[in-house]
């Protein structure tokens, strides 16, 4: 069977309109005799005010029961495309996880596919129907319903993908591929033709929401080449495929920014082996992901500043922990919100010596004081004030030539 996965995101559904607009694109593809699984997310804007529903009854929402809340706005899209399906005269049905069953593992809010049982899908296609899969979702061996994380809908594509051997696996969204950075951040970034899973990888923890980035590791795992192409206009995406595939001619494949860090400096820390394992055991204990940190070197070799980045939903939770550590003795502790992360990346980087100077001087040209680094084969990341952001962009985007 030759089998295509046609992902559509929340901004691709977003509207009745854009449903009638995705059925049609689904049925290009029956026309010309692909097996189809698609693949859908909630409306736009859905799954947010759901959360924002849930905050409202508790501040310690029950975490299985808002996997039950949140991913009901997938089973409301899936019907809107099936029954549009029906009304062209297509054979189609609504699939929920837990029909399939996708099955999954890990903790609520945050787990991961771990199977997916062909049987009644396969049967499907074969009478000739169009399964339509909500993503997102799943149902645990606890038989709880279960989500997979933010943008999830991402990976339940690239695992049907992987476990039905799917020939092409397309990412339908609301821009016409991956950019060299955010196109609606900055109007100069250019569509990138094709992209490895590692810099995508990067780009998309980074911060470019285009991609979730347990997708793509699921892709790079099992070698899925991965289209994300526009479901508003018919264009030539982005190719997300392995590195040997790619000729490099760029030092930068492309740049992310990040809305969501906030910044944690404990000033006067006493200086002594262990302390710093003494602040981040228990956050990382409370599955608070501490990123970025610097450590300045102590004038008297008594006391220390230490600065570190969470993301800004766990910064309350953060808060209260470091002020409950007994452990540790610090003179002041100061948050801060009104940060970004920007992070430039590149397989090319590896081969090429000065970038690291090369942005931080064209930052340092743009007067834009550069707070906290971090560095790892493929990318650095800056810390900058979250108002010089575009700027950031800009300069940086200038500098490695993206513009061209
Ligand atoms: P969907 O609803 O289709 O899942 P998302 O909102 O999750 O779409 O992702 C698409 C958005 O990702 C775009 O509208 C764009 O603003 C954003 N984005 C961030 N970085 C990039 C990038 N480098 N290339 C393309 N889009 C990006
Ligand atoms: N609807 C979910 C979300 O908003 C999943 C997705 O969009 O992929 O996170
Ligand atoms: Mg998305």
């Amino acid at each position: 069977m030759k089998i295509v996965v046609l992902k559509f995101g929340g901004t691709s559904v977003g509207t009745i309109d854009k449903i009638k607009k995705v059925a049609k694109i689904i049925r290009e593809y029956k026309k010309k005799k692909f097996k189809i699984i698609v693949v859908s997310s909630a409306m736009s804007g859905v799954t947010n005010s759901l959360i924002k529903k849930s905050n409202y009854i508790s501040e310690n929402f029950s975490d299985s029961e808002y996997d039950v809340l949140v991913s009901s706005g997938e089973q409301v899209a899936c019907s809107l495309i099936a029954a549009r399906l029906i009304h062209m005269g297509i054979r189609s049905r609504s699939w929920l996880s837990w029909q399939i069953p996708i099955t999954t593992i890990g903790p609520h809010k945050n787990s991961k596919i771990d199977q997916i049982n062909k049987i009644k899908i396969t049967k499907y296609l074969k009478e000739g129907g169009i399964p339509v899969v909500a993503g997102f979702q799943g149902i645990n061996y606890n038989e709880r319903v279960s989500t997979i994380g933010r943008g999830g809908s991402d990976a339940t594509a690239i695992m049907l993908a992987r476990f039905f051997k799917a020939e092409r696996c397309i990412i339908y969204t609301d821009v016409e591929g991956v950019y060299t950075t955010d196109p609606n951040k900055l109007n100069k970034a250019k569509k990138i033709k094709v992209i490895s899973y590692e810099e995508m990888l990067e780009m998309s923890s980074l911060g470019a929401k285009v991609m979730q980035p347990v997708s793509i590791q699921d892709a790079r795992l099992n070698r899925i080449n991965i289209e994300v192409k526009s479901s508003f206009v018919n264009k030539p995406g982005t190719l997300i495929t392995k590195k040997s595939n790619i000729g490099y001619n760029k030092i930068i494949t492309g740049i992310s920014s990040t809305q969501n860090d906030s910044k944690v400096t404990l000033v006067g820390v006493k200086d002594k082996p262990g302390v710093a394992a003494s602040i981040f055991k228990p956050l990382s204990e409370n599955s608070i992901n501490v990123d970025m940190v610097v450590q300045n070197i102590s004038a008297n070799g008594k006391e220390t500043d230490l600065t570190f980045t969470v993301k800004t939903e766990d910064l309350n939770k953060t808060k209260k922990i470091i002020k409950n550590n007994r452990i540790i003795n610090f003179r002041k502790i100061l948050f801060e919100k009104e940060v970004s992360k920007i992070s430039i990346i590149g397989v090319g980087m590896v081969t090429t010596p000065g970038v690291t100077f090369r942005m931080f001087q064209a930052l340092a040209n743009k007067k834009i004081n550069i707070q906290v680094i971090s560095t790892s084969e493929i990318k650095i990341s800056v810390l900058v004030d979250k108002k010089n952001v575009n700027k950031a962009l800009t300069a940086l985007h200038r500098e490695f030539k993206l513009d061209k």
